[in-house]
């Protein structure tokens, strides 16, 4: 919840015009809010492998929800992706496995790509507990969905005391959970099906870590908060995409 529309109309401008090199397998994906929706998919047309996602959608297919945005409405105006299940929608909003479980069938049903966050809290952490508690978030929200539905989902594995906080996963600590995370997916649905999955990790990543987390052979990408609001930094994180 950051920005005027002008700026981040002057922020999408400086984005796109910052030299970058992605391949045809890489995705910058923006993240951006409802309002903003629109605006920001015009400055992306024509862009190869550029995506635009909602930050939310809700749970329910339509109906008398004052103030609450569909995924078909999302579809509708021609978003391709969306946030589900971020820390802070969990923690303000009360969000639960149960229904990110209803919000990524919804996703899924009107072809929207669900970035689906999950992640441990300090306490968990320091209880090192932290890989039970994130596996139990993808088992009750992702693990009703058919093979095929799970190869649509991207994973973004966000230890909350890493959000926002300037203190990052070590490349150790990520690269730990994310085979982790690869291999709950691997035994609910055999391990070449895991290893198309792509876990972002997320979590202060700046221009100075994302070559060294990007490096893990289980980290696939980032999902970037503070570092995307300054184009050059941005920039330079996409440049140590793998
Ligand atoms: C986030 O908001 O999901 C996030 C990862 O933020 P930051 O990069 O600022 O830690």
């Amino acid at each position: 919840m950051n920005l005027s529309i002008d700026q981040a109309k002057s922020l999408l401008d400086e984005l796109l015009a910052q030299p970058r090199n992605i391949n045809e397998n890489q995705w910058v994906v923006f993240g951006v809010p409802f309002p903003y929706l629109t605006m920001a998919l015009d400055k992306i047309k024509g862009r190869k492998n550029f995506a635009i996602a909602a930050q939310n959608c809700y749970s329910k297919k339509s109906g008398a929800y004052t103030g609450e945005v569909s995924a078909e409405m999302l579809k509708s105006i021609g978003v391709t992706q969306v946030i589900l299940g971020h820390s802070e929608r969990r923690e303000y909003f009360s969000e639960t496995n149960a229904m990110l479980a209803d919000k990524l069938n919804l996703a899924l049903e009107y072809e929207l790509t669900p970035i689906f966050c999950c992640g441990e809290p300090l306490s968990i952490r320091e209880a090192e507990t932290q890989n039970g508690y994130v596996e139990q978030q993808l088992r009750e929200s992702l693990f009703h969905l058919s093979p095929e539905q799970l190869l649509k989902i991207v994973i973004a594995y966000e230890p909350i005391w890493a959000i926002g906080t300037g203190r990052t996963a070590s490349s150790a600590q990520a690269q730990e959970m994310h085979a982790h995370l690869r291999s709950v997916l691997a035994g609910q649905y055999g391990q070449a099906l895991a290893d198309q999955i792509s876990i972002l990790y997320g979590g202060s990543v700046k221009a100075g870590n994302a070559v060294e987390l990007f490096g893990c052979p289980d980290v696939d990408g980032g999902l970037v908060g503070g570092a995307s609001l300054q184009a050059a930094e941005f920039s330079a994180i996409i440049g140590g995409l793998k």
